[in-house]
């Protein structure tokens, strides 16, 4: 008898140990789950207060290196009515992508810095480290993207042609056989062949999207490659080419009342903001354009420009 006693209160005991044990586990997840609650939100509210206060630490250290400078330092065009001028009076930079610099600067609490830069030069400087990023018409392209880190784009533009009225070309297939004039460095002279062989104007047999060279192309037009958009502008005055092919919005700057684009525009350019392959400015830029694209600061900036 007094075994059974035994017995059946070491049933007992077994089983109020095994219940205390079940509901300390459902306790646990509970807290586990609400830990994890405020571990996000504390995560929320700690990246708010990074963008408030820029002096926080909480940048990685080629930004917190921008920080401590007090200057963002930014390529850009300035000759492209709309996206970054420099007025030749008052010195003043203008468009776009100077808002986008400055915005950009006024988020991390310091002044912005621009230097002029063409599609030649633009990566150099970047590579150099002579700037933090480039906001330059500059198209985002796979090729483009192994070497630098870009942004989602802020704007789209299309390619074509400028000419003079009195060579009397109207369209691609009026362009064969012809001399175009392009910048180096700039994706104008593959997206026109790329057009022309979609317009069946040339065969593109020959044409090979990773070897293609603007200087030994001779199939249906030829290129005469320049540093910068006013010397091909010159060498279209005078004769030396029959056509200046580029962004549209690059090439407005230099239409005239002796001059017109062709009824073609082709090749999408999705403009993004270039920086280093790997920087940590690549993240915080991306943050920001994605919000201003979210919130309209883009299209209103891109109406204020009138590149509507
Ligand atoms: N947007 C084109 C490019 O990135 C044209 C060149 C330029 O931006 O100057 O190649």
């Amino acid at each position: 008898m007094k075994n059974l006693k035994k017995y059946v209160s070491l049933i007992l005991s077994v089983l109020l140990l095994t219940s205390l044990l079940v509901a300390c586990k459902g306790n646990e997840s509970s807290t586990k789950t609400s830990t994890a609650d405020a571990t996000t939100e504390s995560v929320t509210s700690e990246s708010d207060t990074v963008n408030e206060d820029t002096a926080s630490s909480e940048y990685p250290a080629d930004v917190q290196a921008i920080i401590d400078r007090g200057v963002l330092r930014v390529g850009v065009k300035n000759a492209v009515i709309g996206f970054g001028y420099q007025d030749p009076l008052t010195q003043e930079y203008s468009g776009l992508e100077i808002s986008l610099a400055k915005k950009i600067a006024e988020h991390l609490g310091v002044e912005v810095e621009y230097t002029a830069v063409t599609a030649a030069t633009r990566t150099e400087l970047l590579d150099s480290g002579d700037i933090d990023c480039v906001l330059a018409t500059f198209t985002i392209t796979d090729e483009r993207k192994e070497s630098w880190d870009f942004s989602t784009p802020y704007f789209t533009d299309y390619v074509t042609v400028l000419v003079e009225n009195a060579s009397g070309i109207k369209s691609l297939n009026d362009l064969a056989d012809k001399t175009v004039g392009v910048s180096s460095g700039s994706t104008s002279a593959k997206a026109l062949i790329k057009a022309m062989i979609e317009g069946g104007i040339i065969s593109g047999d020959n044409f090979k999207e990773d070897s293609f060279d603007p200087a030994t192309w001779t199939e249906g037009v030829k290129f005469h490659q320049y540093d910068d958009y006013p010397t091909i502008s010159t060498a279209l005055s005078a004769g030396e080419i029959d056509a200046f092919c580029v962004d549209k919005s690059i090439l407005a700057a230099y239409n005239s009342d002796s001059r017109s684009y062709i009824a073609d525009k082709f090749a999408p350019q999705n403009y993004g903001v270039a920086t280093k392959k790997g920087s940590g400015l690549t993240a915080v830029i991306e943050q920001l354009v994605q919000d201003w694209l979210a919130d309209g600061t883009v299209k209103g900036l891109i109406a204020d420009n009138g590149l509507e």
